[in-house]
């Protein structure tokens, strides 16, 4: 098992900041997700620490070997790229054994790791098969496996489930998680997808332009977000986000006033404006405590999840989502009280983003 270590990373394309100043620890055998928006430096992150690009500035080590000049073929990290990028004319089985063989591990050595990962995948009834007599699912699951037939050091993957169909992805999510369970390596995957996210790390990195905003597990993503942004990110459906502003000591929107104080700090005098973040599971259509903060809403849209349904409501000026059990669905058009502890709500900096609730 190796840890990757990344201090001052940067990487410039045409005077644009993919990657800036980017520093990274990723513990040994950890299966570690980078999520964010395309564009926010995630495969160029990744592309770094396989030796595919080479930084501006910066430096990159495994453990506590510095790689940051050595090329990809060097560095001992197996890549599954979303384009699987088999070789057409190969059956599975010499698919799996090309890398092998070009590093010259014996037939013995290549015939019993090959059926080792056909048998942890899987695949074992496809290995005389050629790639175009297989499915979009059984050629990803081939890809993966022709990465972890060489026991690299660090696996690397690059949004590998983006080509398949929903139910495809969720089997292969389960799979992936399962291998690294069995495997031990250490994982890094890029996704732009942050249920994917939620789903798979152990710990998740949440980027934007080049930065990383928060790292933490998915959980402590979700309860704690650090600002605005990490906060509309993670989470489906999406967290609610209504201005505020300070008028006589609270914070009011509209005519409503919020009986919750947030501050940056004491010595703070703190912003004039803020948002109010509240998810849409945060709601309860009836009042389990006297304290809760209670708001009227009208249901504008009602959309089915199964056990639950996702309301679309009218209220206090703007559009508020609400998850509702599907055995108290209101009716489109009807006047609806929604209630809400005051620990669910979260203050974020208007100006910066920042979140303020976990300063109080
Ligand atoms: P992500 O994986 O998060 O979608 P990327 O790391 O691919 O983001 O890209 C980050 C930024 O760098 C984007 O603005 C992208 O256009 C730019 N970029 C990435 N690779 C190249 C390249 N080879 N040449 C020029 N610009 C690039």
């Amino acid at each position: 098992m190796t840890s990757v270590e990344l201090a001052g990373v940067t990487k410039s394309y045409a005077g644009q900041r993919a990657v800036d100043a980017l520093d990274l620890q990723i513990r040994s055998g950890e299966f570690l997700v980078l999520v964010g928006p395309s564009g926010c430096g995630k495969s160029t992150t990744l592309r770094m620490i396989a030796g595919l690009e080479s930084p501006d500035a910066g430096e990159i080590h495994f453990d506590d070997r510095a790689v940051t000049r050595l090329p990809a073929r060097a560095r001992d990290v197996a890549m599954v790229f979303q384009d699987y990028a088999l070789y057409p004319h190969m059956t599975v089985r010499q698919n799996l054994a090309f890398g092998l063989k070009m590093r010259r591990v014996g037939r013995a050595e290549i015939a019993s790791r090959t059926a080792a990962t056909a048998s942890a995948l899987g695949i074992e009834p496809l290995l005389d098969r050629r790639p175009d007599q297989l499915s979009g699912g059984q050629q990803q699951r081939v890809a993966v496996g022709r990465a972890i037939v060489r026991q690299p050091a660090v696996f690397l993957l690059d949004e590998p489930l983006s080509n398949l169909d929903a139910r495809l992805r969720d089997e292969l999510r389960v799979e992936l998680v399962r291998l690294h369970r069995q495997l031990g390596t250490t994982m890094v995957y890029v996704t732009h997808d942050q249920t994917e996210a939620m789903m798979m790390g152990q710990r998740v990195a949440a980027m934007e332009g080049g930065r990383i905003l928060q790292i933490d597990t998915p959980m402590q993503l979700y309860r704690q977000p650090r600002n605005r942004f990490v906060a509309s990110l993670i989470g489906s459906p999406a967290m609610n986000f209504i201005p505020a502003r300070r008028q006589d000591g609270q914070w009011v929107s509209g005519t409503y006033r919020w009986p919750v104080a947030f501050a940056a700090a004491a010595s703070d005098p703190g912003p004039e404006a803020i948002e109010i973040g509240i998810r849409p599971s945060a709601f309860r259509l009836q009042p389990t405590d006297p304290q809760e903060l209670a708001l009227s809403l009208t249901v504008d849209v009602v959309q089915p999840l199964g056990a639950t349904a996702l309301l679309q409501c009218n209220g206090l000026g703007q559009r508020l989502s609400v998850v509702c059990d599907q055995a108290a669905v209101p009716q489109v058009g009807d006047r609806i009280e929604v209630y809400v502890a005051a620990e669910e709500l979260h203050g974020f900096d208007a100006q910066n983003g920042e979140n303020l609730k976990s300063e109080i």
